[in-house]
């Protein structure tokens, strides 16, 4: 972290603030210039508040040259992270398909899409038993029933599960859950990622409706914190002023993510369009553009889904996108 004093700045002030520095144990490197001073910061900056120190009298501007993020940072762990969950992978070159419907609805729904989509190639099987829903009047899920038919669907076809967790003391609930998702609107629910991050068990963070990439790594960073390595990331959509999409979907945040984190990066084009029909080009898309993963709602009745139905496909059109991606990753390699 480099700070740059403003050239009134006394040496009195100078030498006080350096001070201020080496008590929070960083040492200072002091560079004077013909008009500047320039105090070049060295060991772990991350507790150092830099709106604080810029909004100093003799702080002309702060730089940081390190992210405050450490353990999801690239920097300090070059090589992909490669989340297990059972059988499967995910990142560092492993790619895997999550799919299912938004919410657990019934036994006979609920294993029905998960024989199918696994017959397409998904991986994964997710489904929602504790539904976060704008309206407290809408449906709210099955809760610990539906986490019973979740573990059904697995038994039935060996696909590990991947279902949300809205607060820390349904964790003991969770216990035979393979992936705890944090959903959108919990991203920064602090107290959460720290529970989750007590876990062994992988963690599918998304990001949340209005928030930067910096801010879904400080989240991760919240989780491994913990002692909890097994994090994926997973975009799904941004609020934008464009209405016409349930959200914007971001894809360059794949790239970017890429650049600045090890951890794996998985895409929901199905909550960042909110139409069934958009869903294919976005996977394809992503896929494209270099994700390790893609989250899609199937739902074998789409037209009465209780949650969803609008941006749900059917097993076969499932199936259909699930063979593109599968090209697409050969080409891509
Ligand atoms: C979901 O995956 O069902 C969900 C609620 O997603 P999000 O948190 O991204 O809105
Ligand atoms: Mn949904």
């Amino acid at each position: 972290m480099i700070t740059v004093l403003k050239e009134n700045a006394t040496k009195q002030q100078r030498d006080n603030l350096i001070k201020w520095f080496e008590a929070q144990g960083l040492s200072v490197h002091v560079s004077k210039g013909e008009y500047q001073t320039v105090l070049g910061l060295v060991g772990d900056t991350s507790r150092v508040d830099d709106s604080l120190v810029e909004a100093l009298d003799i702080v002309e501007r702060v730089t940081r040259v390190t992210e405050s993020y450490k353990a999801a940072n690239r920097k300090f762990h070059p090589e992909d992270t490669v989340v297990s969950i059972g059988d499967v992978k995910i990142g560092g070159g492993h790619f895997a398909m999550i799919a299912g419907p938004c919410s657990v609805e019934s036994e006979a729904q609920i294993l029905e899409v998960a024989g199918k989509v696994r017959a397409s190639g998904a991986a994964l099987l997710r489904g929602g038993a504790f539904k976060p829903r704008t309206s407290p009047y809408d449906f709210q899920g099955m809760k610990a029933e539906g986490l019973e038919l979740l573990l059904k669907a697995k038994k039935a076809t060996g696909m590990p599960i991947v279902t949300e967790i809205m607060n820390a003391e349904h964790l003991p609930l969770f216990e035979d859950v393979d992936v705890l998702q944090i959903g959108a609107r919990n991203m920064q629910n602090f107290e959460l990622l720290k529970a989750v991050g007590k876990t062994d068990k992988a963690i599918l963070l998304k990001r949340g409706l209005a928030n930067t990439l910096k801010e879904l790594l400080m989240s991760a960073e919240y989780i491994m914190a913990e002692g909890n390595e097994n994090v994926i990331l997973c975009e799904r959509g941004i609020r934008t002023f464009e209405t016409y999409t349930r959200n914007t979907l971001d894809l360059s945040a794949i790239p970017a993510l890429r650049e600045k984190t090890h951890l794996p990066i998985v895409i929901d084009p199905s909550h960042a369009t909110g139409r069934a029909s958009l869903v294919e080009p976005m996977a394809l898309a992503a896929t494209a553009a270099g994700a390790d993963g893609l989250m899609i709602e199937v739902h074998n009745d789409p037209q009465n889904a209780l949650c969803d139905g609008a941006q749900s496909l059917t097993p076969e059109q499932f199936d259909e996108v699930a063979a593109k991606v599968m090209k697409i990753r050969e080409v891509i390699g």
